[in-house]
């Protein structure tokens, strides 16, 4: 956008974070699971896709989230993943979560976590889901609508209200504001209805969209959340709201620019020392990165002798339904090929063809749908062969957690999980 075009200008060390470097140690433990496996003798199953969870990713992940929004507390949302050692380690670091539903709540304080660390961050919520957060006594929670309040004000009356207002989130991966939010126009409304009911409005709450680009929306939305903050307490004469929630949105590929423009809207409309809390909702920032997958190949159709269709056993029912839920396109590369692992060969795939990348591929997941499609277009350094294994970085975010058994595909992926050392954490 011009906006962001601007403040490079503005800031010529405005960087992209450099990604995640190929650690050696990752390479090391699917060489290991990998050889481990012989397509030859192998049972059902054992072959299957798996990850490689990265913790010190995680690790350096929250160290540049601190460095970056110093001011604000994460509360991660956990349908991103909610794999247990992840939300371990994110709740030992200090992080809080993101709920948005029954199991997730009984997830979190299964963990050990103070209720107070979670916000029921879903604006619709059933009246029993509402129940059982005042019999846990999560208090936290957002709504966007007058009904909510009825059903917070019978079974939930001493709730910690966020009001979620709409953003415009048109650029997102991901649109949200067109499912939740109260467009400006109904705040007054809102606020009214929960003096009338004696609620307690603690704050105000607002998603730019998952996977968002245009981060003038962050700072129109900071904007936005300040003119409730002032309307609350000048024109309502009600006790003044106490937390900012500035919600998800973030990822790595952007976190600096995003950042710099939060900080920015924060400075303007939230100053320190202004008493009020800032808290986010980040999920794919914490855990895209940290996951790495690989798969087998298990089918060929030749096609001729440089096109080829390619079968393996993940797909878009499985691990790879961000390609349809979540507009995520994964990026094969060749783990294993012939006897020969190639992690730290950057250059075995490509979107388009050249005189290394001669051989086109389509890249089908396991199941019988034709919709099971992963890409339909993609070059090769290898000829690819049944057995050969390929990879995809960055898969961690809205993967695992909404993959399906369809066909009989079971998602049981195992998932290895390495330390800063290297060293396999045991589940
Ligand atoms: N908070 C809410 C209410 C959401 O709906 C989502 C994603 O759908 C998130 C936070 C996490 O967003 P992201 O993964 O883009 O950070």
């Amino acid at each position: 956008s011009d906006f962001l075009q601007q403040l490079r200008l503005e800031n010529p060390d405005f960087k992209i974070l450099p990604h995640a470097p190929a650690h050696k140690t990752i390479n090391e433990q699917l060489i290991s699971h990998i050889t481990n496996i012989n397509n030859e003798t192998c049972l059902p199953g054992e072959e299957n896709s798996f990850f490689v969870g990265d913790l010190s990713e995680l690790d350096n992940l929250y160290k540049n989230w601190k460095l970056q929004l110093p001011r604000i507390q994460p509360f991660y949302a956990v349908k991103c993943n909610p794999n247990p050692i992840i939300l371990k380690r994110l709740a030992k670091y200090g992080v809080n979560f993101d709920c948005a539903s029954k199991l997730e709540i009984e997830t979190i304080l299964n963990l050990g976590v103070d209720p107070s660390r979670i916000i029921y961050a879903n604006p619709c919520k059933m009246s029993s889901f509402i129940r059982f957060a005042n019999d846990k006594k999560v208090l936290k929670s957002t709504f966007d609508n007058v009904e909510e309040l009825y059903k917070i004000k019978k079974f939930h009356p001493n709730s910690e209200l966020f009001l979620r207002i709409t953003t415009d989130d048109s650029t997102a991966q991901c649109r949200l504001s067109t499912k939740y939010g109260a467009d400006l126009e109904n705040v007054r409304d809102l606020v009214a209805k929960c003096k009338e009911l004696e609620l307690n409005l603690c704050g105000v709450s607002f998603h730019v969209g998952s996977g968002a680009n245009d981060f003038s929306t962050l700072y129109k939305a900071t904007r936005d959340a300040r003119w409730v903050f002032d309307l609350v307490e000048n024109e309502f004469n009600m006790p003044a709201l106490k937390v900012l929630d500035v919600g998800g949105g973030f990822q790595l590929e952007s976190f600096k620019e995003a950042s710099y423009v939060l900080n920015m809207a924060l400075d303007e409309f939230f100053p320190v020392g202004c008493n009020i809390d800032i808290i986010a909702e980040p999920g794919r920032y914490f855990v895209a990165s940290t996951f790495t997958l690989a798969t087998n190949v298990i089918a060929k159709r030749k096609i001729n002798n440089e096109e080829s269709m390619i079968y393996i056993n993940d797909g878009v029912y499985g691990n790879m339904n961000c390609i349809l839920f979540d507009h995520q396109e994964p990026v094969p590369r060749t783990l294993y090929h012939n006897d020969e692992f190639h992690y730290f060969d950057n250059e075995t795939t490509c979107q388009r063809a050249s005189k290394n990348h001669v051989y086109k591929v389509s890249i089908w997941g396991p199941t019988c749908d034709g919709l099971d499609c992963i890409t339909k277009e993609y070059y090769m350094k290898h000829d690819l062969v049944v057995g050969d294994w390929l990879f995809f970085q960055d898969l961690g975010a809205y993967t695992s957690s909404a993959a399906t058994a369809f066909n009989g595909f079971e998602q049981a992926a195992t998932i290895i999980f390495i330390n800063e050392n290297g060293e396999v954490v045991e589940e």
